[in-house]
């Protein structure tokens, strides 16, 4: 990681694997699923654990995302920034009302429901992988195909495209550890960027959008088998695992989801735990991506073109 273009890279251990090596002898146990918060505030800056802050979004839909803070010796490191105004004024005020500068903003993936609210943190360095970087840098934002797709959020588009987002300044290359608290494990799946924040000492795992509980996952971009197979790395990582979209879980959570992707890859999903989650015509979407990814086909399913407005 570096200074972006400029600085040699100080980590460039650069799969899960090696991942799941460091983590090998630190995972703490996950016996059981007590600790994990029963039921954590929506919209709100809740601490979950001595400095760490969740904002979850009720519902977990498309465009409504979590967002999460933590607290260094110093400052204020901000993970992901929800979508539209609505959303990430109220969040970063709270993030600010907290009364310490905030130094680092990691972006999971570039998702618009993760990086729409970058402006509101305008003096933070930007943390990403480096296809995070690249869209954010090389893309027009498709504002057509969010209103197609997100309908409810249609004016907050408007004024997004008009303020659009900050770049990344700092690229995550490998597994490192950014702060004392704070350790950045790049893997992909949801998209083939992704990036994870771990914060050891409280045991909770910032997942992004590696993970949806109680809500369908969207693989459109994604590859539901390496997808399953980072999921079954990282399930215990960490007893408390936030979510970029739905209520916090833990490891059991980890493994239906994972569940669920294979059986996306094997072009049918049976009856299980993924019935009662939200959003189940993504089901085609993601068995549509697998089948597309089997006959080496890297695009976008029909099914997901039609819901962005190009079908
Ligand atoms: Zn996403």
């Amino acid at each position: 990681m570096g200074q972006k273009g400029t600085e040699p890279l100080l980590f460039r251990h650069n799969s899960l694997s090696d991942a799941a090596a460091v983590r090998a002898f630190t995972a703490p146990s996950t016996d059981s699923f007590e600790s994990v918060p029963p039921s954590v505030a929506h919209n709100a800056l809740v601490e979950i654990a001595d400095g760490v802050f969740t904002w979850l979004q009720p519902g977990g839909e498309s465009g409504v995302s979590n967002a999460g803070a933590i607290i260094d010796d110093d400052g204020i490191t901000v993970v992901d920034t929800l979508m539209v105004r609505a959303q990430w004024e109220p969040f970063a005020l709270a993030v600010h009302a907290l009364g310490l500068p905030v130094r680092r903003l990691i972006l999971t993936h570039a998702h618009i429901d993760h990086v729409g609210g970058t402006r509101a943190f305008p003096n933070a360095a930007v943390y990403g992988s480096q296809q995070t970087s690249d869209l954010l840098d090389y893309e027009d934002m498709p504002i057509d195909a969010y209103k197609n797709f997100m309908s409810t959020f249609a004016d907050g588009f408007d004024e997004l495209a008009e303020i659009g987002c900050r770049k990344v300044t700092h690229l995550i290359t490998g597994v490192a550890q950014l702060t004392q608290r704070i350790e950045v494990l790049p893997g992909s799946g949801h998209t083939n960027g992704d990036v994870m924040v771990m914060v050891d000492d409280a045991d909770v795992l910032f997942a992004g959008d590696l993970c949806f509980f109680g809500v369908t996952p969207l693989a459109f971009q994604g590859d539901p088998t390496t997808w399953a197979a980072t999921l079954e790395v990282i399930s215990d990582f960490a007893s408390i695992i936030v979510p970029g979209h739905g209520p916090i879980g833990d490891e059991r959570h980890c493994f239906e989801l994972a569940q669920y992707l294979r059986h996306c890859a094997a072009g049918i999903v049976p009856s299980g735990p993924w019935d009662s989650w939200i959003e189940r015509e993504r089901d085609a979407i993601n068995i549509e991506r697998a089948a597309l990814l089997r006959d080496g086909r890297d695009e976008m399913p029909p099914s997901m073109l039609k819901a962005l407005g190009f079908g």
